[in-house]
């Protein structure tokens, strides 16, 4: 299936990614990251059109968010095995480094 990372690191929660998406895939993110920006949550993963449609085609396809987004914050691994609905900013929560 692939998989959708924000690295949190890079990302300064401008929303340009929510903006560009044709698919939606992106909501913009409720709690503050320890930097104090709302970084997006990833929430409909399985509409990307990437994940969908790169592997197959053997090109890579769409990608805007990725162009877009102007702290090249997201990762779009087309090959990954883990499909996982989730964001490294969840993840961070979950671990408790974010409020
Ligand atoms: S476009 Fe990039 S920097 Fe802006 S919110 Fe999206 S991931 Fe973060
Ligand atoms: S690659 Fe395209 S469909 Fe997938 S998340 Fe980015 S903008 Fe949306």
């Amino acid at each position: 299936m692939g998989k959708i990372t924000i690295n949190e690191k890079y990302c300064k929660g401008c929303n340009i990614c929510i903006e560009y998406c044709p698919m939606k895939i992106f909501e913009q993110g409720e709690e503050p990251n320890q930097r104090g920006y709302f970084v997006p949550e990833i929430v409909h993963q399985k509409r990307c059109t990437k994940l969908m449609v790169s592997k197959h085609l053997k090109r890579n396809v769409c990608g805007l968010c990725q162009e877009m987004c102007p702290d090249f914050a997201i990762e779009i691994d087309i090959y990954a095995e883990e499909d996982n609905n989730t964001c490294q900013s969840l993840t961070a929560k979950a671990r408790g480094l974010v409020p």
